[in-house]
């Protein structure tokens, strides 16, 4: 039986920008299953990424509800409860890595357990471990600029995913990757995925990404305008093109 483990309920965001209210994301609502995948596809400026910023408590909602394991606690926005907050419930992957250029590679995967305060034998298993499932064993001592696109890609999913948090957000993960490497990120992470059951929302606007998803949730204008739940892959790939489409046709 599936469980719920984030429930998105009438969640809206507005901008106060120079120019007046921006609506970036209105009266969203939706769930999240456990070990669910979860595809996020919109045209640009349609929410996407203030959605996730909200759910990883980086920004406070104007109105609505985020619940985690069906609590929602409204101060978890505010500092010092939003870092708890992420570092025990959320991953995060950007499309740029952000990973730290001065720290090795196995450096910047411990980091997440050093904040957490794991004792060094802890840090030493886990981080072995993760380089051996990312395959980077022997650029553990490696800084980033010496790595490739994919590879650098690879060690910040593996930063993400040291502590095992709940659930995942991926905002363009594979937008700076080539189409071989794009996949070999997306099967590290849905081997990832199956190791530690975790919940993962990937936001793209790459169809072919989004077939590797249970369920796809199009966005346009700040809302959700259209869904589709994933079946058989050929199938799929049409399908998404197709609903994706239609919304890159909507008027703005
Ligand atoms: P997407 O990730 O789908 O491209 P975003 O969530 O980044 O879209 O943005 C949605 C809308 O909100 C856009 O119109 C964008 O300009 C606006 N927006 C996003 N962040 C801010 C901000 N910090 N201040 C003002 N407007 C913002
Ligand atoms: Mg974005």
């Amino acid at each position: 039986m599936s469980k719920t483990i984030l429930s998105i309920e009438d969640l809206s965001k507005t901008y106060q920008t120079a120019g007046g209210l921006v609506s970036a994301l209105d009266h969203v609502s939706f769930q999240l299953q456990e070990g669910e995948l979860l595809a996020v596809m919109g045209t640009s400026g349609s929410g996407k990424s203030t959605l996730l910023n909200l759910i990883g408590a980086m920004d406070e909602p104007t109105t609505g509800v985020i619940k985690v394991n069906g609590i929602y606690d409204k101060t978890m926005f505010k500092e010092p409860k939003a870092t708890i907050y992420r570092r025990e419930n959320i991953g995060f992957i950007f499309q740029s890595f952000n990973l730290l250029k001065d720290l090795s590679v196995e450096e910047n995967i411990a980091l997440p357990l050093i904040l957490k305060g794991e004792k060094d034998g802890v840090v030493k298993e886990k981080v072995s471990k993760m380089l051996k499932i990312i395959g980077l064993e022997e650029w553990r001592t490696h800084r980033p600029v010496e790595l490739s696109g994919g590879q650098q890609q690879r060690v910040a999913i593996g930063r993400a995913l040291i502590t095992s948090p709940p659930i995942i957000l991926a905002d363009e993960l594979t937008g700076n990757l080539d189409f071989n490497t794009s996949t070999d990120i997306l099967q590290t992470l849905l081997k990832m995925k199956e190791a530690f059951n975790q919940s993962i929302i990937i936001v793209t606007h790459d169809p072919s990404v989004a077939t590797y998803a249970d369920r796809v949730l199009f966005f346009h204008d700040g809302k959700i305008v259209d869904e589709y739940t994933c079946t058989e892959e050929t199938e799929d790939m049409n399908a998404i093109l197709q609903k994706f489409q239609r919304i890159l046709e909507r008027p703005a």
